[in-house]
Order: structure tokens, then C-alpha cells, then sequence
């Protein structure tokens, strides 16, 4: 049976230390603002009862994935083991795929955006920074897997959350922690995550029917409201300025309506204040 790459996050074990969105940023070379591993920073509950946890997202590498059927060139492709990737080569920047995603996990790379240090190119970015209008997004890192090596991410986490491998082969690592440990597969996709016994599944990435149906309903609701506000804008005021903040609103609704929190690390001024 042909391998199928999945991938199990343990958000019983993480704690939230960005390994993995740092190790992710260094193997890719990615710009500022471009992250293919997400931290996201969730809590629940009331006090004395209140919690909180860490939840890494990412590409979910989805069976029938909507990035895919939106190129128009072809350039996003599923691979046969699992893994969504992007051939640069035919990839146009039109940006239908980023529009696509229902998870919002997309970048496109435009010519305005720096690398790390404006004038100076580090190592990392040696070979990406010369990449300018494609699309941008984790692979699983499907490069070193052709290698036998795992993603970086999995390789770097000091806590152990992640799990990858092939999910056909009975005996792989991956199979055995599933069976074991029973997570909950985001339906549609090839990720799973360990929930802790007291979290709400909804904290998680939705299932993929779920996260399409949401992004439809936040797309009609913008274009009404934009509409509105096409007719409402004041005179001298265009009608995108304030259909803008409609569109904010409507990108933090996709996800399934979690209510994530990208947690942004203070800088060493903020920390000492
Ligand atoms: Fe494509 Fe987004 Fe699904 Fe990844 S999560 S396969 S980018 S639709």
C-alpha cells in the first residue's frame, strides 16, 4: 500500500517554547510575517477553574484540498503520499490558493516583503529570498522525507509533541501512537492532535467540511457587507477602507471560530517594563 503521511500533535506535551515555528523558519529561510508552524495561544474557563494551552497549526495537508482545485496553473499539487507542495516553477502569484485555504495557512510572497534584516540576506535566506511572487506554505518538509529524514519541526521539539510517519503502515511510530493514545483527527486532513481530557475539541482546527462551510458563510457575509458599505460610505471615503476592517473580522472567523490568540513574544523592552 502506498505510504500516507500524517502527523500527531500532542497538545498534552507541548509547552508552547516555538521550536518548531523556529526550526521551521531557519530550514525554510521564510520572511518576517511568514510562518508555515503557527503558536497559537488558547484558554478556557473561569477562575478557579481556568485554563490555558498551546496549539501549533500548520498546512493540514488535506485529501481534497481546496488550494489545489483553486490553481489555475497547476502549481499546487497533492503528492501521492500525502503531502501538498508547490512547484515554484508554475506557480503565477496570482494568490487563488491563499483565497482557497480555509485554514488560512497560505502566504503569498510579494515583492515589497523583506527578508530578516532588510540589507543583509542571512544564510537561510539565501535561496528563498530570490523566490517573489508564488505561494509559500509547509510541505512536511516533503524534501527531506525524500532524504528518510522527518520534518523539522518533529525533529526539533524538546517535548516530543509530534509524531510523523505513515499512517497505512501498521508498525510505523505514528500507527502506534494513534492507536494508543486515540487523538482526534481534523476529518479530511492528515493531522491529528492529542486533546486534553478537559479541552474543547472546538480549540483544535475544525474538520475540513467545517472550516469550508465557515469560509463560505465569513465570504458571503463580507460581500454583503461590503456591498452595504458600498453604498454607505460616506462621500470621499472609498468603499474598501471600510469594508477592510469587515474582512479582519471575517479572517478571524475562519478556523472554525476559535477564538486563537497568535501568541507574539514581548519584546526584551516590554518584558523589563
Ligand atoms: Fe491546502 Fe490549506 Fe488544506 Fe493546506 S490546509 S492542503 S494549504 S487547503
Amino acid at each position: 500500500m502506498t505510504a500516507k503521511y500524517g502527523m500527531v500533535i500532542n497538545l498534552e506535551r507541548c509547552i508552547g517554547c516555538y521550536a518548531c515555528v523556529v526550526a521551521c523558519k531557519q530550514c525554510w529561510g521564510t520572511r518576517p510575517g511568514v510562518n508555515y508552524n503557527m503558536m497559537n495561544y488558547v484558554e478556557w474557563g473561569e477562575y478557579p477553574d481556568a485554563h490555558q494551552r498551546y496549539v501549533s497549526t500548520m498546512c493540514n495537508h488535506c485529501d481534497n484540498p481546496p488550494c489545489v482545485s483553486a490553481c489555475p496553473s497547476q502549481a499546487t499539487y497533492k503528492t501521492d503520499e500525502g503531502p501538498v507542495i508547490v512547484d515554484f516553477e508554475l506557480c503565477e502569484g496570482c494568490g487563488a490558493c491563499v483565497d482557497a485555504c480555509p485554514y488560512d495557512h497560505r502566504f503569498l510572497i510579494t515583492e515589497d516583503m523583506t527578508t530578516s534584516y532588510e540589507e543583509v540576506v542571512m544564510p537561510c535566506e539565501e535561496k528563498s529570498s530570490k523566490r517573489v511572487n508564488v505561494t509559500e506554505k509547509c510541505t512536511f518538509c516533503y524534501e527531506r522525507l525524500a532524504e528518510g529524514l522527518q520534518p523539522m519541526c518533529t525533529v526539533h521539539c524538546p517535548g516530543q509533541c509530534r509524531i510523523f510517519g505513515d499512517v497505512n503502515d501498521p508498525e510505523s511510530d505514528i500507527s502506534k501512537y494513534i492507536a494508543d493514545k486515540k487523538p482526534t483527527q481534523i476529518a479530511g486532513t492528515s493531522m491529528y492532535y492529542v486533546v486534553p481530557e478537559n479541552m474543547d475539541r472546538s480549540l483544535v482546527p475544525p474538520d475540513l467540511a467545517d472550516a469550508v462551510s465557515t469560509q463560505m458563510s465569513a465570504k458571503n457575509e463580507k460581500k454583503s457587507t461590503s456591498g452595504d458599505a458600498a453604498k454607505k460610505a460616506p462621500e470621499g471615503v472609498p468603499a474598501a477602507a471600510v469594508a477592510g476592517v469587515v474582512g479582519v473580522a471575517a479572517v478571524a472567523a475562519v478556523g472554525g471560530g476559535v477564538a486563537y490568540k497568535r501568541s507574539k513574544r514581548k519584546s526584551s523592552s516590554e518584558q523589563s517594563e
